[in-house]
Parts: C-alpha cells; sequence; structure tokens
C-alpha cells in the first residue's frame, strides 16, 4: 500500500478521498487554487500545495504543477477524483513517466472509452448490445439525415466529445434534423474542440440504469450491481438510487455480465461505470443499450457504498497499489436501499439558474437513526465557506440508506427537512418535492420526470403565508426580548407603555407587500391579523445553537420552527419546508426608486455564449436576448420589458463579471 497520494482535485470528491486515506493510515497530499486557499480539502489533508490561479484552466488543470507538486512532496500516487484530469488519457500516460501511480484505469482504457462513437464501435465487436444509430467516420451532413431518416424519429445527436450532459440535441422530425445537427455541431466545438457527432434512436421512456464495475490487474472484473440515475435536468442527474427499481435478478445479471464485457474489452483496471439507457416499451417489460463508459469513480458511487457496505475508494487504492479485489462476484450482495441527492447552489424555479454566494447557515441533518450510516452527508465546505464561480455548483450529497425504498425515501425527506441553508439558493425545497411527486415516490421513473411532474415540483411554498407571518412576528419579538426585553408586549407583569396596544409589521411575502398587526390582549395573550385571518399567537423559545428555533401555534398549526433573520429577510424552517419573507422597515424604503428596466446585467460571471438579437431590434418582455454559460450551464437572459436594443456590450466568446451589463434596452415608450 502507497504511505502518501497526492489528490488532484478540489470540494467533496478530494474530502472524500481523503477520509479514506485517513482511515487507511495513508498521507494525503492536497493542491489548492487561489479561491481554495483555506478550502475544506486543504484542512482535510495532511499537507497542501498551491499550484495556481482559481481558473480550473490555471490550476486543478495545470498538470506539470500537480506532478511537480506530487514530486516535491513525496507522494507515490495521484488520485484524479472526477472531472478535471480523471479521465485525462495524457495525464495518465504522464504520472507513469514521472514515476508515479495513476489511481484510475490504463491510459489505453480512458482513450478507447473516451470519445462515444469510438467507444461504440468497440463495444460493438465486443457483443455489446447498442441504441440503433450511426457511429461511423463520415461526418457528411445530407448522410447523416440519411441515417436519422433510415433510425426513424425521435433521434438524439450527440457531439462524440461530448460529457456532463452537453452537446446533445433531440430531434423530433426530419425537418428540423439539418438545423439540430448545426446547433449540436457548434456547441461541440467550442465546448470539446470537435465537432464530431452520432445519432442514435431517441429512447421511449428512457430510464438511465449504469453498472459500477471494478477490474483488478490479475485479471479480475467484477460488477457491483446497478445504479438508477434517471432523475435529471438537462441531462444531469439530481437523484440517484440503487437497486433501480424494478429491476429483476435475471436483468441485473444480463447488465452486469455485459458491463464486464465491455471493461474486459479494453483490459479495464479499477473503478468505472458503464452507462445504459434502458427502454420500457409500451407492452412493458426492459431493454437495455450501452450509451458510454466513465473511466473514473462517479459522483454517485456512495449509493453503492451503501448497499454493497463497502469502499469503493478503498478498492481503488487496493487496485492501484497492485493488490487483488478484495471480493469475488458470488461474495456480493445487496442490502437495502440507498438515494443518493446532489444539494446545489442554484435556483430551480428560475430555469436552474445557478448560484453563487456565502454558506451564512449550513446545518445538515443528524444522523436520523441508530442504524449507522443511514444518512451520510458528502460535502467539501463548512458554514462560512463560498460557493465561487469557479466550480460547479454542487454543496453537498445526501446519501440515505433503508431497509426498503419506501424507508430510504422517508428518510430522505426528514434528511432535506433538517437541511438548512441561509445565504445563497438552494435546490433543498425542490429536492424535498422531487422525493414527494407521485411518480418518483411510485418509482414511475424515466429521465422526462422533473417535467411531468412540473406542477408539484416548482413554485411551491409548503410553509405558507400564515405560518410566514407567525414566525416572522415571533422571531421579530424573541430577538427584542433577548436583547433586554425591549418589546412591551412580551412582558409578562401586564405593563407597558401608554397608549402602545397595536403595533404595525410591514411585510413582503413572495412579491406582495402586506401588512400585519399584533394587538396585546388584557390576559397576555397576543392577537395577530392580517390579509383576512386573525389568531392568537403563541410561541416559546427553543433553545438553539444560533438562530432562533421556537414551537409556534397560531391558527391551530403547531410547528417547531428555526429562523435566521439576514437583514431584512427572515428565513423560516420546518418540517413542511422553508420559506422566506421580508420584513419591510417602512423608513428605509422611502424614497427607493423602481427598478432600472435598461441594464441587462450579467448574473453571474461566465462566458457570453450568443446574442440572439442585434442593435436595433425591438423586444418583447420575457423574449430571450443571450445565452450565458457558467458553472457548467447556460442561462438565457430574457428582456425585463418591452424595448429595443440599442448596444451589445460583448461579444460572444467574451468572459464578463458578475453584474456586467450585457446589452443595452431603450424601454418602450407607452
Ligand atoms: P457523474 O457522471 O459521475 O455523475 P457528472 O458528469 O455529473 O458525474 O459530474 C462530474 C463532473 O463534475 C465533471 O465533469 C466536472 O465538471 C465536475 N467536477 C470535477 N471536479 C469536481 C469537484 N471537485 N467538485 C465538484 N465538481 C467537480
Ligand atoms: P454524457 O456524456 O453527457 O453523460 P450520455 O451519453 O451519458 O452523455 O447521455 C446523458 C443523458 O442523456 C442520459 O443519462 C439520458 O438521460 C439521455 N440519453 C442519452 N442517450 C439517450 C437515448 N438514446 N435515448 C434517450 N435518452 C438518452
Ligand atoms: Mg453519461
Amino acid at each position: 500500500m502507497f504511505t502518501k497520494i497526492l489528490i488532484a482535485n478540489r470540494g467533496e470528491i478530494a474530502c472524500r478521498v481523503a477520509a479514506t486515506a485517513r482511515r487507511m493510515g495513508v498521507r494525503t497530499v492536497a493542491v489548492y487554487s487561489d479561491a481554495d486557499a483555506s478550502a475544506k480539502h486543504v484542512a482535510a489533508c495532511d499537507e497542501a500545495v498551491h499550484i495556481g490561479g482559481s481558473a480550473p484552466k490555471d490550476s486543478y488543470l495545470q498538470w506539470q504543477r500537480i506532478l511537480d507538486a506530487a514530486k516535491a512532496t513525496g507522494a507515490q500516487a495521484i488520485h484524479p477524483g472526477y472531472g478535471f484530469l480523471s479521465e485525462n488519457e495524457a495525464f495518465a500516460n504522464a504520472c507513469a513517466e514521472a514515476g508515479l501511480v495513476f489511481i484510475g484505469p490504463p491510459a489505453s482504457a480512458i482513450q478507447a472509452m473516451g470519445l462515444k462513437a469510438e467507444s461504440k464501435r468497440l463495444m460493438e465487436s465486443a457483443g455489446v448490445p447498442l441504441v440503433p444509430g450511426y457511429h461511423g467516420a463520415d461526418q457528411d451532413p445530407h448522410m447523416l439525415q440519411h441515417e436519422a431518416d433510415r433510425i426513424g424519429y425521435p433521434v438524439l445527436i450527440k457531439a462524440s466529445a461530448g460529457g456532463g450532459g452537453k452537446g446533445m440535441r433531440a430531434v423530433e422530425k426530419a425537418e428540423d434534423f439539418a438545423a439540430a445537427l448545426a446547433s449540436c455541431k457548434r456547441e461541440a466545438i467550442n465546448s470539446f474542440g470537435s465537432d464530431a457527432v452520432l445519432v442514435e434512436k431517441y429512447a421511449q421512456r428512457p430510464r438511465h440504469i449504469e453498472i459500477q464495475v471494478f477490474g483488478d490487474t490479475h485479471g479480475n472484473c467484477v460488477y457491483l450491481f446497478e445504479r438508477d440515475c434517471s432523475v435529471q435536468r438537462r441531462h444531469q442527474k439530481v437523484l440517484e438510487e440503487a437497486p433501480a427499481p424494478g429491476m429483476t435478478p435475471e436483468l441485473r445479471q444480463q447488465m452486469g455480465l455485459a458491463a464486464v464485457a465491455a471493461a474486459r474489452a479494453v483490459n479495464y483496471v479499477g473503478a468505472g461505470t458503464v452507462e445504459f439507457i434502458v427502454e420500457q416499451p409500451p407492452e412493458g417489460g426492459m431493454r437495455f443499450y450501452f450509451m458510454e463508459m466513465n473511466t473514473r469513480l462517479q459522483v454517485e458511487h456512495p449509493v453503492t457504498e451503501a448497499i454493497t457496505g463497502l469502499d469503493l475508494v478503498e478498492w481503488q487504492l487496493r487496485v492501484a497499489s497492485g493488490e487483488p479485489l478484495p471480493l469475488k462476484q458470488e461474495d456480493l450482495h445487496i442490502q437495502g436501499h440507498a438515494i443518493e441527492a446532489r444539494i446545489c447552489a442554484e435556483t430551480p424555479d428560475n430555469q436552474f439558474l445557478p448560484a453563487t454566494g456565502r454558506l451564512d447557515v449550513y446545518r445538515k441533518p443528524a444522523c436520523t437513526s441508530f442504524e449507522r450510516g443511514a444518512v451520510r452527508v458528502d460535502d467539501g465546505v463548512r458554514e462560512g465557506d463560498a460557493i465561487s464561480p469557479f466550480y460547479d455548483s454542487m454543496v453537498a450529497k445526501l446519501i440515505v440508506h433503508g431497509r426498503t425504498r419506501a424507508e430510504a425515501l422517508a428518510r430522505m425527506d426528514a434528511a432535506l427537512a433538517e437541511t438548512r441553508i441561509v445565504g445563497l439558493s438552494t435546490n433543498v425545497q425542490f429536492l424535498r418535492h422531487v422525493v414527494a411527486s407521485p411518480s418518483f415516490a411510485q418509482a414511475n421513473l424515466d429521465t422526462a420526470l422533473i417535467p411531468r411532474e412540473a406542477g408539484v415540483l416548482f413554485h411551491q411554498d409548503k410553509v405558507g403565508l400564515n405560518l410566514a407571518v407567525a414566525a416572522a412576528v415571533a422571531q421579530t419579538l424573541l430577538a427584542e426580548r433577548a436583547s433586554e426585553g425591549k418589546d412591551p408586549f412580551s412582558r409578562r407583569d401586564g405593563w407597558r407603555p401608554h397608549g402602545l396596544t397595536v403595533r404595525r409589521f410591514d411585510f413582503e411575502y413572495q412579491g406582495e407587500a402586506m401588512q400585519a398587526s399584533l394587538t396585546y390582549l388584557h390576559d397576555g395573550a397576543l392577537q395577530l391579523a392580517f390579509a383576512e385571518v386573525s389568531g392568537v399567537l403563541a410561541f416559546d423559545a427553543l433553545s438553539a445553537p444560533n438562530g432562533t428555533l421556537m414551537d409556534l401555534r397560531f391558527l391551530g398549526q403547531r410547528q417547531t420552527v428555526q429562523t435566521w433573520q439576514r437583514e431584512e429577510i427572515v428565513h423560516i424552517f420546518c418540517a413542511l419546508g422553508a420559506t422566506q419573507i421580508t420584513e419591510l422597515d417602512a423608513l428605509a424604503h422611502a424614497g427607493e426608486a423602481a427598478h432600472d428596466v435598461g441594464r441587462l446585467t450579467a448574473p453571474m460571471p461566465g462566458k457570453v455564449v450568443s446574442f440572439s438579437v442585434k442593435a436595433g431590434d425591438a423586444v418583447k418582455k420575457g423574449q430571450p436576448l443571450a445565452v450565458m454559460e457558467a458553472m457548467k450551464m447556460e442561462h438565457t437572459i430574457a428582456a425585463p420589458a418591452d424595448g429595443t436594443v440599442a448596444e451589445l456590450l460583448y461579444a460572444p466568446g467574451d468572459q464578463v463579471a458578475e453584474g456586467a451589463e450585457l446589452l443595452k434596452i431603450a424601454a418602450a415608450t407607452p
């Protein structure tokens, strides 16, 4: 076994690898960029080496500096994590040349699986089932159209070098093919440096089911069962689970053996994932087809760890140091059911726009059961850390395990309810809605689950106005009480200043301004009234490390509520969900002007991809004006009002800072 390894990554995966290394008594070296100088992964390792600027190309992709750091610290091996250099065969080769072990497959296997078209040709000869399609070298547009017509619509055009859900276009009918091909090729050349594409049949009610495989240098190769990653947005995974609902032992074995055949065809060593698209035809059953192989540890590997009871990073280290696989196929078994949720800094209600900012409050769920490992949180951040625009928007992964899927589901809901983040928007509530949606709860899975359930997933507020107002008022009174009983209403001795019997609060809730009044009753109770409701408000403070925790009673509802006030916004969390309400200080807002509609600014730092308008164009409110790319996602910037484009201030390809004005619009005169 190695005595010291370097982890060429950041964030949760660097922390994950460090944890296993520590447990095994292997010393660790972190590398970090400017932005990550005090990151959690640096603290998680024994030593750390600074390797450059914040942008990945200036640090985490600078492989010579990483190799130098490994040499300088005496590390014997490099773990690449996922992303960054993990699927870079040149880096794997450079490690070998520098006398370092690359903790991953041989460079030849990375190369063989690197391009989707080539890997499909290879899989065809290994007898692995493929989606009907065209993956040849001829890229003549007419020929590709002809192939698409032959395959039959709908089809999917994919960039051969693509990944991360990018470079894909679904085409519904022949007339749309040429335009989709052109746009796919444009994105492919920009993002991956190659415009080679393949065409596939678009599967019916597709599910994404992948098989975890593991090989060693002694000729062994096993499969560690499947993960269902069908719940996706923009072809990116949102929730993952193992085992796949509805999987039969026969199909599991067939898919497992096909995955092992795929791995053996490229002499695979280490952890890898063979992704299949599974078709669910109307007549029933499931048909699986090879999609691609990811030659690395996958983000969602913890669900496999949960159902097998194994540590896959430990297996990676053992295999890389030359040991045989710890277990044989017949020794591997599935126990219970596991689900992973990816908690991301983003705004699901606004097309999943990524968010950046500081994790002002970051409370993780406690282990909710006596069963060890029932709730696991993998993250690379601590309270107070920032989610920066340089890397992707994942904050943490929440993994739950239960004896049955129903138990895992209930645990996931509870764990999400206990996850409390203030400071930036996240998808935590959205994930709860997905978990509770009829399709997910009944395991009616396919990749269209999110659009199908949109009605119960977006713009939901399970807390509701009544509790929000009650919590905000209670929080204000509790805060005042804490700062030396300034609140006259909370005094139990019946004293109150002359004339002060009713107190007014101004709120803004979901864009609507409203007023609430609180009346001190003779028996010491508080009467809260707003909109059409009026009721007795009661609350008791519960002890809390910070933030306010209370037992709140209003209009027949009783909830344990936790609140944090940040400036005017009161953030409210309870078992029902989370919401926020703005407590307006009337004076502070006097004279504040309405929004300046002429300015269109970048919501985050990123790259301008394209403008869909030019100077002089008349635009309608809501019309898409520009596309930006940041944090692995594309965002459309829409017109805030009717008007005319006065000027474009950037060109496609330009890097822009947060708040940079992208274009000027002259508002239409009514
Ligand atoms: P998977 O196929 O394993 O589910 P994804 O494609 O969703 O993985 O995510 C892998 C991606 O994560 C990489 O392509 C990369 O862009 C991104 N990534 C790489 N390193 C990190 C990191 N340290 N923290 C977060 N994201 C990362
Ligand atoms: P990436 O390299 O970006 O991960 P994949 O080839 O793995 O690309 O495909 C990503 C996702 O796109 C899949 O998880 C699935 O949701 C969808 N997809 C891919 N191929 C097909 C297909 N032939 N039919 C239907 N959906 C597909
Ligand atoms: Mg994939």
